[in-house]
């Protein structure tokens, strides 16, 4: 969201001085190890204008980023393996088509052409021709070179330690280097460790931290085009252009040591995440596992992320809390807080009931108010 932001920024206003602070390499967190899938089927209604416009960038943002994200809209398919899942497809679909997700009904015959190898327990499913996926390391590689072509400064190993504010207003970022960047704008947007960093001016944001685990087989036969999932299941199944299965879904990892980024697979969810595959398409049973790793990825109490600027701090943006699904929205996100950031149309149509201050109802977010320096 970070590099997104910063491209975004230069590219609107090439004399803006743009720093991205990285305290580790660029892709080390989340975004570098996302499924990295590009849906907007399966959206919560206060996420489906953002993603909508994010996958409108998807076709064009190689062209776009001068890189290449390894991109390709082979659509996703959502299966129902029972019938108590298939009886509510219809009612599922009519919800999001009606805020503009193009979404069909398919019964197991097309579901089937779609993705031949699917189970035969498969009742039918649901179809989304503008879905599709990328790779996660060659996207952020893709966005840092980008940014840094239009000119924002990229600095990785350096932290930031701490924003400062003065009278309402942040004025500069302390780095882990002992420097002060004097700003106008700052943006957190440091994924699960954010809370910290918002903690320090007094705002308090509900961000848990979870482990998601992602497998990889060797290569195997077969070109499934769709992203497949499946109602009821945990799962996210696509096959690279290697012919590798790529599987998600969710599965939780474990986090020995949260504040320096390190997880460790559960056994229990390779196996659960395995069999769940299989089920739902057999032939991945046929493939040996590769590898397996995890990603930390910051969740708020209503799986929507928290974007906009942070109340009662001017000059200060948040991009964070994407609960697992925030990678296709990078180019809409980025552009946005660029938006923010220049003080012009913020396109709020996009991301309104996603600010940070719609928690203070509940009183789970506290925003203080004077001078922090
Ligand atoms: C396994 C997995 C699978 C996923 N699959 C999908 C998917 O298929 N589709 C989808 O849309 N989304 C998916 N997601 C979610 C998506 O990847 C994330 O929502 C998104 O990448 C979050 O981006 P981010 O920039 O907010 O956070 P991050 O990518 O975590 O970036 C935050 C960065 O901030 C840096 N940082 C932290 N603290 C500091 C500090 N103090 N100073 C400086 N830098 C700091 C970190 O090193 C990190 O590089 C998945 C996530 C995971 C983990």
């Amino acid at each position: 969201m970070g590099l997104s932001a910063a491209w975004h920024l230069r590219r609107a206003e090439p004399d803006a001085r743009v720093t991205v602070l990285e305290r580790g390499r660029v892709g080390s967190a989340a975004s570098g190890a996302s499924a990295a899938g590009v849906r907007a089927m399966g959206r919560d209604p206060a996420e489906r204008a953002l993603a909508l416009a994010s996958l409108a960038r998807w076709p064009e943002l190689d062209r776009e980023l001068e890189g290449a994200t390894r991109y390709r809209r082979g659509g996703g398919l959502r299966v129902a393996l029972e019938d108590a899942a298939w009886r509510k497809v219809p009612g599922w679909i009519a919800e999001q088509r009606a805020d503009g997700v193009p979404l069909e009904l398919v019964d197991a015959t097309a579901a089937r052409t779609l993705a031949p190898g699917l189970a035969p327990m498969c009742a039918g499913g649901v179809y989304c021709a503008i879905d599709g996926q990328a790779e996660a390391m060659a996207t952020v590689t893709a966005f840092a070179a980008a940014a840094r072509r239009v000119g924002a400064r990229i600095e990785e190993g350096v932290g930031v330690t701490a924003f400062v504010a003065e009278r309402g207003r942040v004025v500069a970022v302390a780095s882990s280097d002992g420097r002060r960047h004097a700003c106008d704008v700052a943006l957190v947007a440091a994924g699960t460790w954010s809370a910290p960093l918002l903690a320090g001016l007094g705002v308090r944001v509900p961000l848990a931290t979870r482990g998601l685990q992602m497998l990889l087989t060797e290569r195997a036969s077969g070109a499934l085009a769709p992203v497949v999932s499946a109602f009821g299941r945990k799962l996210s199944l696509k096959q690279l252009a290697s012919g590798a299965w790529l599987i998600g879904g969710g599965w939780p990892a474990d986090i020995p040591d949260e504040t320096q980024n390190r997880w460790a697979l559960r056994d229990d969810s390779v196996k659960a995440s395995l069999e769940v595959a299989r089920e739902v398409y057999p032939p991945v049973g046929e493939a040996t596992l590769a590898r397996g790793w995890a990603g930390l990825e910051a969740f708020t109490p209503d799986d929507l992320p928290l974007l906009g600027p942070v109340p009662g701090i001017d000059g200060l943006l948040v991009a964070a809390g994407f609960c697992g699904h925030g990678f296709a929205l990078a180019p809409a996100v980025g552009d946005v807080l660029a938006r923010l950031a220049l003080g012009g149309d913020a396109r709020a149509d996009l991301w309104r009931g996603l600010g940070i201050d719609r928690f203070d109802a509940a009183g789970t977010i506290e925003t203080a108010k004077g001078a922090w320096c």
